[in-house]
Order: C-alpha cells, then structure tokens, then sequence
C-alpha cells in the first residue's frame, strides 16, 4: 500500500482502468506508461471522492 499525503492507494488491487484518472475534477489523478494511476497535485485535492466511487476494485481510499 503507498499512502500519499491524504491519498490511500492499493496498487495490488489496481486492475489499471483509469477511470479514476478521467473522473478527477481537479488533475491530481494521472497515468504512468503502466495505466497505473499516480497521484500528483494533491494540494489541488478537494476531497470530492470521486475517485474513490468510481474504482470498483476498492484500490482508492481518500483519508480525510
Ligand atoms: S479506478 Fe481503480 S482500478 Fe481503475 S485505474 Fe483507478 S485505481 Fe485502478
Ligand atoms: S478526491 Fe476528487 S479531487 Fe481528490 S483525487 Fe479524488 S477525484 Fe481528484
């Protein structure tokens, strides 16, 4: 598990959709040459949980 500054991600469990990157309102949220999201920007983070809703495999908790 990486846990970013208010950010859970649990990579095991990524199946590397990337509906959370097309979701983020805010561009925190983008894809690596692996699909595999990164989390940068996080102090654009509003905390909307979109992210979190939209990933069906659970991989993202927003810890706020
Ligand atoms: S929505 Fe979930 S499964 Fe899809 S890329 Fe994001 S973290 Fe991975
Ligand atoms: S909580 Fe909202 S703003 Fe923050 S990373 Fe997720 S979708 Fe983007």
């Amino acid at each position: 598990m990486i846990l970013t500054k208010s950010i859970s991600f649990i990579s095991d469990r990524c199946n590397k959709c990337g509906k959370c990157s097309l979701i983020c309102p805010k561009g925190v949220i983008y894809l690596n040459g692996f699909f595999r999201p990164i989390f940068v920007n996080l102090s654009r983070c509003n905390a909307c949980k979109r992210c979190e809703r939209i990933c069906k495999s659970n991989a993202i908790e927003v810890l706020l």
